[in-house]
């Protein structure tokens, strides 16, 4: 394993951009629409950001991963342009963000990102395996000067000043199973690999009959889900975490924020939100230019060294 080249970092927080250090290939079903998808991730040059390429389409259609080009989150967060579409981008998205990795081109012959094994642990481990390059520019930051909270049906998001990056997530189902569960951890790329990237999306066995009936989710399976039922889980293998329901929240969560388009230093809170009120609180802060700026960490008065070691995390 290659893993990340570190350089200069904050507070574990990467100061420089970062990219893959070669391309990742790999195919996978559409959850919804059941197609095969092949896909590439490229390295890209800084400030380019994360972009997906319908490579299937005349042109190559070209949409930025960011919240004002998202026109879908019902079933899955879709972006869209000029009536191109990509689909279920939030686990890849999460990838990235918690990898702190900032600029790739999604190369992809259909319009769904497949959904591998329904958590980014797939994502995660290839991209940990082509590695990780920090590149010549610095990193720019939302760093929220103060508290934006925003509630509605008993959902709520806040996203509070801090000197990390911080994700709180609030789960609350009515489920023997499930119940009240919490999980906070701070976005970096060692705990986002360790705690977080392995763990599945999960539906109730009546929604996915559901969705089934009327064509959707064609490629869902125990493969790529835990289907919960009255009493337990369909999956014979268990669950990967105790507590693995909200920390897929939480990498939805990390996943949505990414769509900023900037990493944000911050502490966000949410409780029973998901992705149709995350997008929602999205063009809030954005919105809300008073309780934010833009700005880079500081760097280290003497670079550690000229000809930084490959680390493995
Ligand atoms: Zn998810």
């Amino acid at each position: 394993m290659r893993g990340i080249l570190k350089r200069y970092q904050f507070m574990g927080i990467p100061t420089y951009q970062r990219t893959l250090c070669h391309d990742v290939s790999f195919s996978g079903i559409g959850l919804h629409s059941g197609r095969n998808v092949h896909l590439t991730l490229k390295p890209a040059p800084v400030n380019y950001g994360i972009k997906f390429v319908r490579k299937d389409l005349p042109d190559d259609p070209t949409i930025p991963a960011r919240f004002n080009c998202v026109v879908d989150t019902s079933l899955a967060t879709v972006i869209g342009l000029d009536g191109v579409i990509v689909s279920t981008i939030e686990h890849l998205m999460a990838c990235f963000a918690g990898l702190s990795i900032d600029n790739v081109s999604v190369e992809l012959d259909s319009y769904e990102v497949p959904v591998m094994d329904g958590s980014a642990g797939p994502f995660t481990r290839m991209i940990m395996e082509a590695g990780i390059r920090e590149q010549e520019a610095v990193r720019h930051f939302f760093v929220l000067k103060e508290p934006i909270e925003f509630e509605q049906d008993g959902k709520f998001v806040g996203a509070y000043p801090d000197t990390t990056f911080k994700i709180t997530c609030n789960i609350d189902f009515e489920h023997p199973l499930i119940r009240k569960q919490s999980c906070t951890i701070e976005v970096v790329d060692y705990i986002f690999e360790r705690e977080i990237s392995s763990a599945r999306t999960f539906g109730f066995l009546h929604e996915v009959e559901y969705m089934k009936r009327y064509g959707l989710a064609r490629g869902g399976s125990l493969d790529n889900a835990v289907v919960i039922h009255e009493k337990g889980i369909l999956n014979e293998e268990g669950l990967r975490f105790h507590d693995e329901f909200v920390r897929h929240k939480l990498l939805d969560c990390i996943g949505d924020f990414s769509l900023l388009g900037m990493p944000i230093l911050g502490h966000i809170v949410t409780h029973k939100s998901g992705h149709a009120f995350n997008h929602a609180f999205l063009e809030n802060f954005f919105n809300n230019k008073a309780s934010w700026q833009t700005r880079t960490l500081p760097k280290p008065a003497e670079p550690a060294s000229k000809t930084a070691k490959s680390l493995a995390i």
